[in-house]
């Protein structure tokens, strides 16, 4: 089948598509093939649960080749890759260099791309994680709702995984402890000071030396791997002329004041937008702390912001939305303690993976963004899912020796999450376009494009892209150990031609 296809392929001369076909008998025993469509459709989500259903190809196969794998950073990202990789039996110690495992923030939105995989993962979130029904997009001075997404039971229905929000640190302890009971090993107190990507090895600041088959780097925004694996290609994360102030208040405070109670009557999130600035706010910890992450402009450059700049004036923090919705300056003024985060963004870089073809970088070292979808840790956990399927490609019985199909496997690795997380950087850019309008004819035409949305009339299209259909589909439908299976298939059969 393979054969005749590539055949079709030559003669049309045509770039070779993904051919994963599954064919079955009928009732009445006539051969029945349903092919993997090559182009984005949802025709065939009627057979999903049907084990007729096309897929790539076998996704989710324990690896041949058991790897020794050594990960620096345990953020989110490497405790991402340390579960995906040793569920697939790969041998994986991570290399922290903070001496007690947390997560500083707030919240965090785990959307159904990222939370589809860590389900299928095992971590187990309990009540830490809170369902919202709805997005409520509010105007600025009033907070009118402007536009609205339903996530319950709409998203669950259409992605197959449900959107959540939990605290930061709810979210690092499950995964940590998600890694530990697969066998993980987790090294506290070891900040990598060099790397030797030929060998491969990391250095300690203790002087130790720790080799590997393979080093995945995923130590964040400041990455020292991306400087190494990079070099004289090396580009900068950039502030974006955006900072974020983020807080959490007690939600029995907030109950026992009855105007600014309404706001936790229903788990939503609720975010007002209006020019040069936004609110996003939601529930976590099972309600118990309510979150909430202020962006405002900041021109200065953050390495030449003082210290104490980080544990922001609160009184700042209030000027920045002084004549916003009153309702929500109430609920602005009940912060007691806030910290403010550069928003940096890095660039589409040229690669991910070190010439030597042993060592790789993901998450924020790789592609930091801006966070208005709410998708940058989320992009880690495909990371991590794409690069723990491709590695399980891996073939012990292949004439051609494991580090050079390693190096092999890492270019399809890089190839098809650059492309994935740079327009994921993109999108999160045009909502802080979007979303910042002066008032004027732009936010008029934005906020009229999204009045059937809030009125429950039907709509094609969407300025919130967490609505829009098209954007919806791209983001939250995205499986990418599925699109990493494909992006192998397409470079195998093109290899063959
Ligand atoms: C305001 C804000 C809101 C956000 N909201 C969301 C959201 O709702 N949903 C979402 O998906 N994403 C969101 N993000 C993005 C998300 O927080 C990040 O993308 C994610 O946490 C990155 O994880 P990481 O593991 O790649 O990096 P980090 O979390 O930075 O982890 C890197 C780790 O590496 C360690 N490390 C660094 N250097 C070394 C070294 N030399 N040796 C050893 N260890 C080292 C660090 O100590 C750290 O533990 C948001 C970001 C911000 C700023």
């Amino acid at each position: 089948m393979v054969a005749a296809a590539q055949q079709a392929n030559r003669m049309s001369e045509r770039p070779p598509l993904p051919l994963s076909v599954r064919s079955h008998r009928d009732t009445r025993g006539l051969e029945v093939t349903v092919p993997k469509p090559s182009y984005p459709t949802r025709c065939l989500r009627h057979l999903r649960g049907l084990d007729i259903a096309p897929r790539a190809s076998d996704t989710g196969q324990e690896a041949k080749v058991k790897l020794n794998i050594a990960i620096s950073g345990a953020g989110l990202g490497g405790l991402a890759s340390a579960i995906a990789l040793r569920r697939r039996g790969h041998s994986v110690t991570v290399y922290e260099q903070v001496v007690e495992l947390k997560e500083v923030g707030a919240g965090i939105q785990i959307p159904p791309n990222s939370s589809r995989l860590l389900l299928k993962w095992g971590v187990k979130f309990g009540n830490t994680v809170v369902q919202p029904c709805d997005i409520n997009f509010r105007r600025w001075e009033n907070g009118k709702i402007i536009g609205l997404t339903k996530l319950v039971p709409d998203f669950s229905r259409s992605f197959d995984a449900p959107y959540y929000v939990i605290h930061r640190s709810d979210f690092h302890k499950a995964m940590a402890q998600q890694a530990r009971d697969l066998g993980v090993v987790i090294e506290c107190g070891k900040r990598v000071t060099d790397y030797d990507l030929e060998a491969p090895s990391l250095t300690m600041e203790d002087g130790n030396v720790y080799k590997a088959d393979l080093i995945v780097a995923a130590d964040g925004v400041r990455s020292l791997a991306r400087e190494k694996i990079l070099g004289d290609d090396n580009i900068l994360p950039r502030p974006t002329g955006f900072a974020a102030y983020r807080a959490t208040i007690d939600t029995h405070r907030m109950r026992d004041d009855p105007e600014v109670a309404w706001i936790l009557k229903e788990p939503a999130l609720n975010l007002w937008i209006g020019p040069d600035r936004h609110v996003m706010t939601y529930g976590v910890a099972n309600g118990e702390r309510f979150n909430m992450v202020l962006s405002h402009p900041e021109h200065r450059d953050p390495s030449t912001w003082p210290i104490a700049d980080r544990h922001a004036d609160c009184a700042d923090m209030r000027r920045h939305f002084a004549e916003w919705d009153p309702r929500l300056t109430k609920i602005i003024d009940m912060i007691t303690d806030t910290k403010k985060w550069p928003l940096l963004s890095g660039a589409r870089l040229p690669r991910w993976t070190a010439r030597s073809g042993k060592a790789v970088m993901l998450g924020d070292a790789a592609h930091a963004m801006l966070p208005y979808m709410s998708q940058g840790a989320a992009m880690a956990v495909e990371d991590a899912a794409a690069l723990a399927e491709l590695l399980s490609r891996l073939d012990p019985d292949s004439p051609e020796p494991v580090p050079k199909q390693l190096s092999r496997v890492l270019k399809v690795f890089e190839g098809v999450r650059i492309a994935r997380a740079g327009q994921m950087q993109d999108a999160s850019v045009l909502n802080g376009t979007i979303w910042h309008y002066e008032d004027g004819p732009e936010q008029q035409a934005r906020d009229e494009a999204m009045r059937p949305e809030v009125e429950g009339r039907f709509f094609r299209e969407s300025p919130n892209q967490w609505s829009d259909p098209v954007t919806q589909e791209w983001c939250y439908a995205y499986d990418a150990e599925v699109a990493a299976a494909e992006a192998w298939e397409t470079r195998i059969l093109a290899s063959r031609l």
